[in-house]
């Protein structure tokens, strides 16, 4: 049986505290990192209690999952957002059914996206997926494409670029997965300061940490942290 109410706000809160938690011991206001509910997989009340805890968004990694479980939301104002690999030929049906798309990795999916924004007629918000942790098992651009995947980006009419997105490597133990998490975090950091530099263009979200690996994430500066066991139970 899925989860109640009264349980999931224990588990939003002490979320909650663990970011704020992190923040303080990075100098950081608690109040500059977002908790993105990941509801993949959970049905969807699960998009209902992230909607009246007060969460701004929800985040789905497959296209057909949201495209039949967001008709179902009754909460009008809940964003939501996909987080997982996206082929380009669902690249309509994404722009449709999602506020944000943050696994943006190739040209070719920029320019499918751009295309199907401009036919919705909405400027679609973006962000570049960036396999920060050069982890042969994720998706995302290379680091080193990341400039020529931006330039074209910021070229696109239709698409509005916030940030990058990134997902830590795996570890065989905790202290391997802790050195991934802190090496993959500090290197996104450190790119979208010298895009955003380059490229004159803020790149403020920084969408990094997930349940295991939020507070490496916020010390590297972290805006967004997406989180889905750690509210709803293991998968
Ligand atoms: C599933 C998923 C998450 C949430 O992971 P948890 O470990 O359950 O918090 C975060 N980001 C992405 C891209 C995901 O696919």
């Amino acid at each position: 049986m899925f989860i109640d109410y009264e349980e999931f706000v224990r588990r939003a809160d002490s979320v909650r505290t663990q970011i704020a938690t992190a923040c303080i011991a990075a100098g950081r206001d608690p109040a500059s990192v977002e908790l993105l509910a990941v509801t993949k997989t959970h049905p969807i009340d699960a998009a209902h209690y992230a909607a009246r805890y007060g969460l701004r968004a929800v985040g789905e990694n497959r296209v057909q999952e949201a495209a039949e479980k967001r008709p179902l939301c009754t909460a009008p104002a809940l964003q939501w957002e996909l987080i997982g690999h996206l082929q380009s030929n669902k690249a309509k049906l994404a722009a449709t059914h999602f506020d944000r798309v943050q696994s943006v990795d190739s040209e070719k999916l920029l320019n499918h996206l751009d295309r199907a924004a401009a036919e919705l007629g909405k400027i679609l918000p973006v962000l570049l997926q960036i396999n920060a942790g050069r982890d042969p098992a994720k998706f995302g651009a290379e680091l080193e494409d990341a400039p020529r995947l931006l330039e074209l980006a910021l070229s696109k009419k239709n698409l509005h670029i916030e940030g990058l997105m990134t997902i830590a490597p795996l570890g065989t133990t905790p202290a391997e997965a802790a050195d991934h998490a802190q090496r993959t975090f500090t290197q996104l950091r450190t790119l979208r300061d010298d895009l955003a530099s380059r490229f004159q263009t803020p790149l403020s979200e920084l969408s990094m940490g997930m349940s295991s690996d939020l507070t490496p994430a916020i010390a590297a500066g972290s805006t967004q942290v997406r989180v889905g066991s750690a509210l709803y139970g293991a998968r």
